[in-house]
């Protein structure tokens, strides 16, 4: 079983889309193993993001996911990473498709509502950078096999 690290963006606290965005990521079959709500400081920020360090938008992104809390989680099951990925939708708003979290919600590549891992390296960094590992609970859901064969 993979794990994803997740997270709704500042702009989606403030717009009160916490709860759509993990029902999305739920009713797609991902399962729920950490959730909270904190604020980034600089430094976790400058380091969640350090591929982009160097680029234009990193300031910017910087600021942004510094400007209120989020809220994070880290999913599990089957090919997650890939599955959270194709619920978020592209990077963009603008080019993510109808029916995913960033096409529905989103209109501003600089406010695209919501985080996803994009491998399993960077996923296992980002769950270590935002969660200890007392974190994260362990529990099997009854619903596994009519979700996973
Ligand atoms: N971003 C931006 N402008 C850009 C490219 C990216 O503001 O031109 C932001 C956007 O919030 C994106 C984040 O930087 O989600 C990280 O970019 P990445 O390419 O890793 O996309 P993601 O993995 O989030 O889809």
């Amino acid at each position: 079983m993979e794990r994803t690290f997740v997270m709704v963006k500042p702009d989606g606290v403030q717009r009160g889309l916490v709860a759509k965005v993990i029902n999305s990521f739920e009713q797609k079959g991902c399962k729920l193993v950490a959730l909270k709500m904190m604020k980034i400081d600089r430094e976790l920020a400058e380091k969640h993001y350090g591929e982009h360090k160097g680029k234009p938008f990193f300031t910017p992104l910087v600021d942004y996911i510094i400007s209120g809390p989020v809220v994070a989680m880290v999913l599990e099951g089957k090919d997650v990473i890939t599955a959270a990925r194709n619920v978020m939708g592209a990077t963009n708003p603008l080019q993510a498709a109808i029916g995913t979290i960033r096409g529905d919600y989103g209109m501003d590549i600089g406010r695209n509502v919501v985080h996803g891992s994009d491998s399993p390296a960077s996923a296992q960094r980002e769950i270590n950078l935002f969660f200890l590992p007392e974190e994260i609970t362990e529990w099997s859901r009854t619903l596994e096999t009519w979700i996973f064969e």
